[in-house]
């Protein structure tokens, strides 16, 4: 600050500039995240280290990573070019999370295909009223209402990874609360495009949507998969899996062999339905069988093909 600046200034606003810069560096970074103003580099010292940059990147406990990029409270998914580069690798400091229901997690809809369309998260079981509980430590980026997600709360964590969890009838927290794990964060429901009451759980890092289950395991002892864990597009996409069942769960050591692995996969190709299509007429067409089709798209031999959906052919 200039002293001519300060001999210019009226002495209540140089009051006010004195407070303002007095109050806790914490919320003015986030105050800085909501107006998209610079931030001063500053360290503060508390419990743990805190340290906030103009680039607004959080250090907590000198180890985690927190990027305030794409900082949005009013878009579900805000990554417009989604990281395109795989294999990409999620670190992980704890080896449990915390449930995010209480009691038995039933899945009762998995990732992948369903009905001609992805199903781009995990449906477990809850009864209206129960609480929901934040996976892992974090800050709340999303807290409102979204079309077919109904109410919604997304919670960025310090490794980068976002959890959403979709249908809830309450919130418990608002846009840019910083959660623990464990925490109650809002309370479930059948807000949005729900058939019954559950709990939508999407996971995504960097907008790209992962199959919660290869990440976790949703037993009573919630174990991580791995702390330590490697993305291939096969993991992300939901045309390699079916709604109905749990995938096959394959894990890379290693960049290179992640690498290897996403090469080999090969790209999924979808017919889309057109009026007057049938399930042989497809299968000749593509040289596979009804129960080749069958199996991909979880669907039975006389199932209502409907015109417009997508349907995996190999
Ligand atoms: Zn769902």
């Amino acid at each position: 600050m200039k002293l001519s600046f300060l001999l210019r200034t009226p002495i209540y606003k140089i009051i006010i500039i004195l407070f303002l810069s007095s109050t806790t560096v914490f919320s003015q970074a986030l105050d800085s995240i909501n107006d998209n103003t610079h931030v001063e580099s500053k360290v503060v010292k508390s419990d743990s280290l805190m340290k906030i940059t103009k680039d607004t990147l959080l250090i907590k406990d000198s180890i985690s990573i927190y990027p305030f990029e794409k900082w949005d409270n009013t878009r579900f998914n805000p990554y417009k070019n989604q990281l395109k580069e795989f294999p990409f690798q999620i670190k992980f400091s704890d080896s449990t999370y915390a449930a995010p229901i209480s009691g038995k997690k039933v899945i009762t809809s998995r990732y992948g295909w369903r009905r001609g369309r992805p199903h781009q998260g995990i449906d477990i079981d809850l009864v209206t009223g129960d609480h929901i509980m934040a996976m892992f430590d974090g800050v709340v980026r999303f807290a409102r209402y979204s079309s077919g997600h109904g109410k919604t709360i997304v919670i960025r964590h310090f490794n980068g990874l976002e959890t959403a969890y979709a249908h809830l009838s309450k919130y418990k927290v608002k846009a840019n609360d910083t959660i623990t794990k464990g925490q109650i964060i809002g309370v479930g429901g059948t807000t949005g495009n729900a058939r019954g009451s559950h709990l939508h759980l999407v996971i995504s890092y960097k907008g790209n949507y992962i199959n919660p289950e290869y990440l976790f395991d949703f037993g009573k002892e919630n174990k991580l998969r791995k702390q330590d864990i490697w993305i291939t597009k096969h993991w992300t996409s939901a045309h390699f899996h079916t709604s109905k069942r749990q995938s096959n769960l394959v894990y890379y050591n290693s960049y290179e062999e992640a690498l290897a692995n996403h090469k080999k996969q090969s790209k999924r190709r979808v017919h889309i339905i057109r009026r007057g299509d049938t399930l042989s007429q497809i299968s000749t067409k593509y040289h596979v069988s009804m129960m080749k089709l069958c199996k991909l798209n979880a669907i039975s031999m006389n199932s209502i093909l409907k015109i417009g959906k997508k349907l995996i052919i190999h």
